[in-house]
């Protein structure tokens, strides 16, 4: 599927006189490519994974990425994902990185098998029921446990993120490690306020906690930030996994709700 706007609008985004990502005129391979570029360059000798964010794109768009060699995408939205998953390749790897319903947990977990991680945990509450559901997984179809990052708000002053406190990071990852098997604690991840690159360093100062608390090396640990806007300086303050979403799939469009 080629992406090009019609012509008007295509010529108004070539002439730079409206503000259109440049994705208007290229493709997802394309941007795709590129995106990978810019991540290996600002990586160096560092593995960072770079995670192609998909949320309300069609599963024709995510296949492009996928036959472009993509295998790590992340979801926000439990209904869309377990509508999506069973259309497309099942050695997908997905990343649930929305806000997450503590009921939803074992629909997310029994309708996506090849879910990797559940990135957006925030209450010990929402690690139980996760746990539960991946305990009953594991049993019925086997695997490797459930990969989580505690979500921190790093932007507390915005009042619009969700997420633990920098502070209640540790004791939510202490609660995944001790009480429940069959989860694997792997890092924290943030949703920082765009262009504020202090919340790099707060959520770093979390994942140092956290390792602390556990009695693990620091680095043993994932730091998850990053979207289009800033992941190069995300990387630069040392992120693990960035996700990123239009810079690869072009601006998400929501639809109106009918009148
Ligand atoms: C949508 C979303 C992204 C990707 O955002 P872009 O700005 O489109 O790259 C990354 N992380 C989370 C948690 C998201 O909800």
């Amino acid at each position: 599927m080629r992406l090009t706007a019609p012509r008007p609008l295509l010529v108004a985004c070539l002439a730079g006189t409206r503000r259109l990502p440049a994705l208007h005129c290229s493709t997802v391979p394309d941007a795709l490519s590129e995106v990978r570029r810019r991540v290996r360059e600002a990586s160096g000798e560092r593995d960072v994974r770079l995670v192609a964010v998909s949320k309300t794109k069609p599963a024709a768009l995510l296949r492009e990425a996928y036959d472009a060699g993509q295998r790590e995408f992340g979801e926000n939205y439990v209904q869309e994902l377990v509508e999506k998953a069973p259309t497309l390749p099942d050695d997908m790897q997905w990343r649930f990185i929305g806000k997450l319903q503590s009921n939803k947990a074992k629909v997310l977990v029994e309708g996506v098998p090849n879910l990797v991680a559940v990135e957006t945990v925030d209450s010990a509450k929402l690690a139980d029921r996760l746990q539960k559901a991946a305990a009953a997984a594991l049993e019925a179809r086997g695997g490797a446990p459930l990969d989580i990052y505690v979500q921190v708000n790093t932007s507390p002053w915005e009042g619009t993120k969700g997420g633990v406190t920098p502070e209640g990071a540790a004791e939510l990852a202490a609660h995944v490690a001790a009480a429940c098997p069959a989860l694997r604690f792997r890092g924290v991840m943030t949703i920082g306020a765009p262009g504020d690159e202090r919340c790099f360093g707060a959520l770093r100062d979390a994942r140092d906690a956290a390792a602390a608390a556990l009695s693990v090396p620091a680095d043993s640990l994932e730091l998850s930030m990053g979207m289009s806007g800033d992941f190069e300086a995300a990387i630069a303050a040392g992120s693990d996994s960035v996700r990123v979403g239009s810079s690869i799939f072009g601006a998400r469009e929501y639809k109106a709700s009918k009148p």
